[in-house]
């Protein structure tokens, strides 16, 4: 087997599979259950069970686990085998219902924000039908929503799969007014384009900082950088070939619709986008992406780091999440569409996307922050922490015109009545392509382009469906009171248009012009986590995610916790990896090469030759007052993180670590590549930017 064809999906317990190895009624159970997310009676289970365990076994599979999202951001499994005793010291393979649809994983280990302190410890796993079983390492993988026993969601998929029933909701209710009969579901979709680096996996491990941290925290800029633009969409070398060969092949097998392979536009970065899917499917596709480039990466000597900034002056790595909305039918209803009724359809989703942006700026900014995002968000190659859309000049003149009511068009100007007029044609082309918008219209979906490479998209797409339901809901409540549907419809598009315009964008977002500008049309702007994250508790946060049945208070002070306290949790592990770094290697190392300098100027001096100065002493010098900087503040930020650890108030900390360690850590950087660029190479105890970026062939 080696086609994709013949490879894609082989790993993976489908609905073709399902359907050639379960009794039909069980089959059509299972389908229901996905349909409308009822559990499966016990003995459907077992039925599944059991067939599921057999295909396995035949794949070679040995053990099953619940495949799980907690709150870490990363995936866990804990694996058991199917063996049960029988007698005569012998075993069977044996898997039953009950062991499909919940487990019970030990979730003390598991950060739960405060969640367990208030409820009971234990947590649950309980089967997602609607994300299919696979083998990964031949371990059968049961996809699941991990929770307490009160019930509180403890992972990241139950709030996407409640924010999925939110929008199916509204949206639902909001299609059927447009006469849309035939439509009983509508859901979201997700294309995750993920970028990546791939360096050297000996290089790797002899730099502290990236197996600490997955990032540099020193490097002094190599002669060469990304300024020939000579990487991005370059020739693909030969190592990372055949990593993207064996990734491809190893993503078919589990279903991940792994489409496009190209550079990107730092050296050894890289960037693999899917083809797009269910939401909630996406978000598991996206974790196994990650997952499998991390472990295949390594069997080609390389690491993959998935970090957004891995590299100082390099561009950082996001994963531009393209989100739209779907019938069941099979419409897109981001696609503008041919009729006047399908135009005002586009419309009023178009707006709902607008106003939902606008009105939960903070949320859209607040689940994509992090300590290692806030190294990119706002540098220049990534879009700003300030959220505005980007729609292009065409149809954001079409919305300007049936705000004002002006006729549109260049040459025969017409009034645009929503819902009577067919939209003037505009090139789906000239909607794309800018590329310094944080969430950008491109002609028939969103592109959310804040996320880092390292999150789960699940978070992002949970307020991206909720803040649009909530829009969808309004418009829905009204236009269902409505007399006259047309006039109705009619005026909300242009009420909508005139409150939230401020939010659309078309110039450039790096410009520190718009920062100014951004301020004066009232847009919040939170650089860093610290800021921003308080705003998870703000009253109108609170009621969107309860009104809509997606968190619940608790659910959203335990993320709120969660996320401070990673932020500085990650910050003081960046912290004390420099200190170690300096004092151990960085320090000793300059020592060592001083003295072979001064050792040097001595030798010279006893041949008593006529100069009056030389390299090595001016050298010595030189690196002594680096020494000496950097020594003072390598202990400035020592006492810092032990300041941050005294203190209680996890805000209070995030805020520390924002205006104190930071600064101390840049400071301290920045001292020691100077040291790195005065250091002779063979002295320097860590390989250079230079080596770690251009040495993958
Ligand atoms: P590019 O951004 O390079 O121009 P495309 O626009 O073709 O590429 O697609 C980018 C990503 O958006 C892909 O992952 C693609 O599958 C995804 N995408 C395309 N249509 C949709 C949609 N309706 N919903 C969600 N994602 C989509
Ligand atoms: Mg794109």
């Amino acid at each position: 087997m080696n086609t994709a064809t013949e490879v894609f999906g082989s790993m993976v317990f489908s609905d073709s599979v399902m359907r050639a190895r379960l009794p039909k009624d069980v089959f059509q159970q299972v389908q229901r259950s996905i349909k409308d997310g009822k559990r499966l009676d016990s003995s459907a289970a077992s039925v599944v069970a059991n067939a599921m365990k057999d295909w396995a076994i035949e794949k070679g599979a040995t053990h099953f686990s619940h495949w799980f999202q907690p709150m870490t951001g990363i995936t866990a499994e804990k694996h058991d085998s199917f063996i049960s005793p029988v007698e005569g010291g012998r075993v069977i393979m044996e898997f039953s219902g009950k062991e499909l649809i919940q487990g019970e994983p030990d979730a003390s280990s598991f950060p739960s924000g405060g969640l367990r302190a208030s409820f009971e410890a234990r947590g649950y796993t309980a089967w997602d039908p609607t994300s299919y079983a696979f083998i990964k390492d031949n371990v059968l993988c049961i996809p699941t929503a991990f929770c307490s026993y009160g019930g509180e969601a403890l992972d990241k998929k139950t709030p996407l799969l409640r924010s999925m029933q939110a929008i199916n909701r509204e949206g639902t209710r909001l299609i059927k007014l447009f006469g849309n009969t035939d439509v009983s579901s509508i859901k979201t979709t997700v294309g995750a384009e993920q970028e990546y680096f791939l360096i050297d996996k000996n290089l790797y491990e002899k730099r502290k900082d990236l197996m600490y941290t997955g990032r540099t925290l020193f490097g002094a800029c190599p002669p060469k950088g990304q300024e020939l633009d000579d990487h991005y969409f370059g020739t693909i070398k030969p190592r990372v070939q055949a990593f993207m060969k064996e990734l491809d092949q190893e993503l078919w097998k589990l279903g991940v619709l792994a489409k496009t392979e190209h550079n990107e536009a730092a050296p050894a970065q890289h960037e693999l986008a899917p083809f797009f899917t269910t939401t909630n499917i996406a978000a598991d596709h996206n974790q196994l992406t990650m997952e499998l480039m991390q472990k295949i990466a390594r069997k080609h000597d390389m690491v993959c780091l998935l970090h957004e900034k891995p590299f100082a002056g390099f561009n950082g790595s996001g994963k531009h999440n393209n989100w739209s909305i779907t019938t069941n039918t099979g419409v897109n209803l981001l696609e503008p569409g041919e009729t006047p009724s399908e135009n005002a359809q586009f419309l009023l989703f178009l707006c709902a996307v607008i106003q939902a942006a606008d009105d939960y700026q903070d949320m859209l900014r607040i689940c994509v922050a992090s300590a290692s995002n806030d190294c990119r968000l706002g540098g220049n190659e990534a879009p700003p922490a300030i959220i505005s859309i980007f729609i292009g000049d065409e149809l954001e003149a079409i919305l300007k015109a049936i705000e004002t009511e002006e006729p549109y068009g260049s040459k025969e100007k017409e009034l645009i009545k929503v819902g009577v007029h067919v939209l003037p044609k505009f090139p789906k082309d000239s909607t794309d392509r800018n590329r310094t918008s944080p969430l950008a219209f491109t002609g028939n979906k969103f592109e959310f382009r804040m996320l880092g490479s390292s999150a789960s998209i699940s978070g992002a797409n949970v307020v991206l469906n909720t803040a649009v339901a909530e829009s969808l809901r309004q418009y829905a409540d009204y236009l269902e009171a409505a007399d006259n549907f047309e006039e109705a419809l009619h005026d909300l598009i242009k009420s909508v248009i005139k409150k939230h315009k401020r939010i659309l964008f078309n110039g450039n977002g790096y410009d520190d012009a718009w920062v100014k500008e951004a301020a004066e049309r009232g847009l919040s702007n939170y650089p860093t986590t610290a800021d921003c994250v308080p705003h998870y508790l703000d009253k109108k946060n609170i009621e969107l995610f309860e009104r809509h049945k997606v968190y619940t208070e608790t659910e959203i002070r335990a993320r709120y916790e969660i996320k401070l306290d990673n932020y500085c949790k990650m910050l003081r592990i960046e912290a004390l990896t420099m200190l170690n770094m300096s004092g151990k290697d960085i320090l000793p190392a300059v020592s060592k090469y001083s003295k072979v300098l001064a050792d040097a100027a001595l030798a010279k001096r006893s041949l008593n030759l006529d100069i009056d100065t030389d390299f090595e002493t001016g050298q010595v010098a030189k690196l002594s007052t680096l020494i000496s900087k950097v020594a003072a503040e390598t202990g400035i930020l020592d006492h810092a993180v032990k300041v941050a650890d005294d203190l209680s108030n996890t805000q209070e900390k995030a805020e520390y670590y924002r205006d104190k360690i930071l600064p101390a850590m840049a400071k301290l950087r920045s001292f020691v590549d100077e040291l790195e660029i005065n250091t002779g190479a063979d002295y320097w105890p860590y390989p250079s930017y230079g080596d770690l970026l251009f040495s993958v062939n």
